[in-house]
C-alpha cells in the first residue's frame, strides 16, 4: 500500500504534495480511508490483474476532498467515480495499481435534483389541485389494484362514494370562493376520520370516493354513517358565516364474480343516487334491486 506517484490533483485536493506521500503508506497518509473495504479492492486487482470500478451511486467519495460548488448543491464532500487499473511490468505481473478519482460532484448533485423533481413530481400528479387529497385518477388506480388483490386473494373490500347534496345552492348563496372553502374543509375532515390504509379522493367536482381494504359491507356502512353526522354537525366556517352541509352516500362491496372496477363505482353511483331520491343526507347500500 506504498504511494509510488502522485499527480497535481491529488495534492490540490489533498492539501499533501508528492514530497508528503511518496513513499508512504497510504492509510497512514489518510487514515480516514475505508481501509477494509480498499485494501480488498486494491488486493483484488493484483490478483484478478484486471481493472475494477465503482460509482459515487455506491459510494459518494474515496478521498474526502471539498468541492468547489455552491454549498446550496447539499453535497458535502466531492463525489467520485473511481477506476482501479492494474500496472503491469514486464512479465505480465501487475506491479502496482493507479487509483484514478473522477470528479463526479456535478453529475451527482443533478442527478440528486433530478431525483427529488421527480419524486415531487409524482406525488403532486396524484394530488387534486383544491383540496390537496388524491386525484380522479391515482384513485381509479388503487382502485383497480385493490380489485385485482381481492380477485387474487379472495379478500374483501368495500368503495364509498359521497356527493355533496345541494352544492350548487351554496355556491350561488354564498359565492364560489365558498364553495372551495367547503370542499376543501369537507374532504380534509372526512380524510382525518379515516384509516391510514383507506385511500380518499376526488372522484369529481364535489363527488369523492373512498377505498376501504379488508372492510366488508357492515363496517364501511358504520363508518359511512358516521362520517355523515360529522359532516352534518359541524358547518363549515367562512368568513361570518357558518355553512351548513350534508352529504349523500352510497356503498357498494367487492364482489368475487364483478367483471370490472367501473362496476364496482356504477354500483356504488347508483346507491348514491338512490340516496339523493329519497331526500339526501343519508347512507344507501348497494344491493341488485337498485
Ligand atoms: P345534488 O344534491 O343532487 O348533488 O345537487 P348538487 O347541486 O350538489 O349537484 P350538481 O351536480 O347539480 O352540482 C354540482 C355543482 O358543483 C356544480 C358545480 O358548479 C359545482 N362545482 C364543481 N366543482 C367545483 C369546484 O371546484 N368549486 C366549486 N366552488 N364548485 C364546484
Ligand atoms: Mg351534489
Ligand atoms: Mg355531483
Amino acid at each position: 500500500m506504498e504511494v509510488t506517484l502522485w499527480n497535481n490533483f491529488m495534492a490540490n485536493h489533498s492539501g499533501l504534495g508528492a514530497d508528503a506521500v511518496i513513499g508512504k503508506n497510504l492509510f497512514e497518509c489518510f487514515p480516514e480511508l475505508p481501509k477494509t473495504w480498499l485494501s480488498k479492492k486494491i488486493l483484488g486487482v493484483f490478483l484478478l490483474k484486471n481493472f475494477a470500478f465503482t460509482s459515487w451511486e455506491q459510494r459518494p467519495y474515496l478521498f474526502r476532498f471539498p468541492h468547489n460548488r455552491p454549498i446550496t448543491g447539499g453535497v458535502d464532500h466531492m463525489y467520485q467515480n473511481c477506476t482501479f487499473m492494474p500496472v503491469k511490468g514486464a512479465a505480465g505481473e501487475v506491479d502496482s495499481v493507479c487509483i484514478t478519482l473522477f470528479d463526479a460532484t456535478d453529475i451527482g448533485i443533478s442527478q440528486t435534483e433530478l431525483k427529488k423533481a421527480m419524486k415531487s413530481l409524482s406525488e403532486s400528479s396524484n394530488r387534486d389541485g383544491l383540496t390537496g387529497i388524491y386525484n380522479r385518477r391515482y384513485l381509479e388506480q388503487r382502485l383497480s389494484a385493490e380489485f385485482d388483490r381481492c380477485r387474487r386473494y379472495r379478500d374483501q373490500f368495500s368503495f364509498v362514494l359521497f356527493d355533496l347534496d345541494h352544492f350548487k345552492k351554496i355556491n350561488d348563496t354564498y359565492g364560489h370562493l365558498a364553495g372551495d372553502e367547503v370542499l376543501c374543509v369537507v374532504s380534509q375532515h372526512i380524510n382525518s376520520l379515516l384509516r391510514s390504509v383507506d385511500v380518499m379522493g376526488r372522484y369529481g367536482g364535489e363527488e369523492f370516493g373512498i377505498i376501504l381494504p379488508a372492510t366488508p359491507m357492515r363496517s364501511a356502512l358504520i363508518l359511512a354513517e358516521r362520517i355523515r353526522l360529522a359532516i352534518e354537525q359541524a358547518p363549515v366556517a367562512y368568513k361570518e358565516i357558518a355553512i351548513p352541509v350534508t352529504v349523500s352516500i352510497g356503498i357498494a362491496e367487492f364482489e368475487q364474480d364483478a367483471p370490472n372496477y367501473e362496476h364496482l363505482i356504477g354500483c356504488a353511483d347508483r346507491a348514491l343516487y338512490h340516496g339523493k331520491e329519497n331526500g339526501r343526507n343519508q347512507v344507501t347500500c348497494y344491493t341488485p334491486e337498485l
